[in-house]
């Protein structure tokens, strides 16, 4: 059985430290799209050019871009054994999208773990890094945009029966041990299955 997970919660609140712990401990890939983002740009591949100019200012990149970009990543073979998705689905679209290529794929999601930071504690937290897009009035407009555009994510997964709610305010161990947690509590929910950790 795969594990299909998708992280979901506000800038800074930790999505990439938990995708890389899980990646991990099931073997399976932690698909960034900021990271695959960033790289576009990097690269500075025309694409790279466009995107930059949208991360430089805190805004989403067209859904188009994204939705293109995961549905390719997900065909690789890598992807098999599961999932963790850091930063995608981000609007409503994004997420509708995604439904629609997973039903194709015949893999519904299995969870989507929400970590949930209040919003002047991420503000702290994304002061203190030094990526590009960390400026303050930037840290400002990515957490507005979060607000408007992902946090709708929110309900339209419990909806679904999907979100898993953390509490992301904790150090990232215990963040982990929760996630866990909620990891163990899907095995048998669904179709009797047990999770356990992967090869790695
Ligand atoms: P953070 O979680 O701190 O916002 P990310 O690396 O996840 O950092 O995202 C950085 C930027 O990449 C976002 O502000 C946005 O411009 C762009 N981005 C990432 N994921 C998406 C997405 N799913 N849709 C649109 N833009 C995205």
């Amino acid at each position: 059985m795969a594990l299909d997970l998708v992280l979901l919660g506000p800038p800074g609140s930790g999505k990439g430290t938990q995708a890389a712990m899980l990646s991990q401990t099931y073997g399976i890939p932690a698909i960034s799209t900021g990271d695959v983002l960033r790289a576009q740009v990097e690269a500075g591949t025309p694409l790279g050019q466009r995107v930059k100019a949208y991360l430089d200012r805190g805004e989403l990149v067209p859904d188009s871009l994204v939705v293109d970009l995961i549905q390719h990543r997900l065909l690789d073979p890598d992807t098999q054994e599961g999932f963790i998705l850091d930063g995608f689905p981000r609007t409503l679209p994004q997420a509708q999208a995604l439904d629609t290529m997973l039903v194709a794929l015949d893999r519904p999601l299995d969870a989507v773990l929400y970590l949930q930071v209040d919003p002047q504690a991420v503000r702290e937290r994304l002061g203190q890094r030094h990526r590009g897009d960390d400026r303050q009035a930037i840290i400002d407009h990515r957490l507005d945009v979060y607000l408007e555009q992902t946090a709708p994510l929110i309900s339209y997964y419990q909806a679904q029966g999907k979100l898993k709610l953390i509490d992301g305010a904790q150090p990232p161990e215990v963040v982990g041990a929760s996630i866990a947690d909620a990891i163990r509590s899907l095995a048998g929910s669904s179709n009797g299955s047990s999770r356990s950790p992967g090869r790695s």
